[in-house]
């Protein structure tokens, strides 16, 4: 991208099939033209896409992509995350998403979701500084967190216990993203906090997701995004316009990059980079 000092990630999730195999080669080729600084891959809830975001890690760096697997504990022991971050070191992997997770649905009783922080701690405990580490921020506050401080002041232990950088949550509010800058600032936060964008596609999937993950669809957005819920075009055209208009704002007010949810999809994100004017 032309301006060295902002950040552009994108994300994705393991394709279950060979199918969607296929397809994310494609999609990731087409937003490798946008030479972002890394591509990362998410892991599923109780380590259960463990193989399948190795495997996708393992290709992407065999093409000199840069790649972040996510992590987190799950249900495995300090063994198997241990050997699974000596497999990624060896293969050159150089940053780590690092994540609780939540609790796989079905899976009750003795389960315990080991926290972000401790992750974090493990991974410089027994790696040192082979891996620059990422973690997860919440502009509009993770939806078990007991108070807004507690939140913030946790994020603080994720730093404390050796992160580098934090990405968010998506939001469609900027105004959430600059006041929790300043509030993470108050309590001596002073790392990168990378926003999370997340393209509008598919009107019923952002409506359960967003529920879900606790991101805030404000009323208005709501009512203009179920107008559009049977012309997929005309939803496109204005998520398009809408999602660059954030990030600009966020550019503007200092964010220090991006970092997209791409839904393993490239033209909705290719169109609002190219609007940004990142791609020359
Ligand atoms: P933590 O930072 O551990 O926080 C979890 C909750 O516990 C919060 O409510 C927090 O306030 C509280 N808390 C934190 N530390 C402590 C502590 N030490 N003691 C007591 N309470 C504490 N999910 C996936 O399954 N796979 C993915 O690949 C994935 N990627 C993500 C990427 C990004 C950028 C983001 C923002 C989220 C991602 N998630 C992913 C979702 C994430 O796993 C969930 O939001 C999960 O519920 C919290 O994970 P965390 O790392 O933020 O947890």
């Amino acid at each position: 991208m032309s301006e060295d000092s902002l950040r552009l990630s994108f994300e994705f999730f393991p394709p279950k099939t060979d199918e969607g195999r296929i397809k994310l080669a494609a999609v990731r080729d087409k937003l490798a033209e946008f030479e972002p600084d890394f591509f990362s891959v998410t892991y599923g809830a109780g380590g259960s896409t463990r193989d399948n975001t190795k495997n996708l890690v393992k290709q992407f760096n065999a093409l000199n992509a840069p790649v972040a697997p996510h992590l987190s504990f799950g249900g495995d022991d300090e063994q198997t995350i241990k050997a699974l971050l000596g497999e990624y070191r060896d293969a050159g992997v150089e940053r780590i998403v690092a994540l609780r997770g939540d609790m796989p649905s079905g899976v009750g009783g003795s389960y315990q979701l080991v926290y972000a922080n401790e992750l974090v701690a493990f991974i410089r405990e027994h790696f040192g500084d082979a891996f620059e580490l990422e973690v997860a921020a919440y502009p509009e506050i993770h939806p078990q967190a007991k108070s807004y401080e507690d939140d913030v002041r946790y994020l603080k232990g994720k730093f404390d216990a050796g992160a580098d950088n934090a990405i968010t949550q998506y939001f469609f509010n900027p105004d959430a993203y600059f006041y929790f800058l300043d509030q993470c600032a108050k309590v001596g936060i002073d790392k990168p906090i990378y926003p999370g964008i997340m393209p509008i596609i598919n009107f019923r999937n952002l409506m359960r997701f967003s529920d879900s993950c606790g991101a805030d669809i404000p009323r208005w957005l709501r009512k203009r995004l179920e107008s559009y819920e049977h012309d997929p075009e005309a939803l496109r055209d204005f998520g398009e316009e809408l999602i660059t208009e954030l990030c600009e704002t966020l550019l503007e007010g200092g964010a220090p990059g991006l970092h997209f949810y791409t839904m393993n999809q490239a033209e909705p994100i290719a169109r609002i980079v190219n609007n940004l004017g990142l791609s020359e």
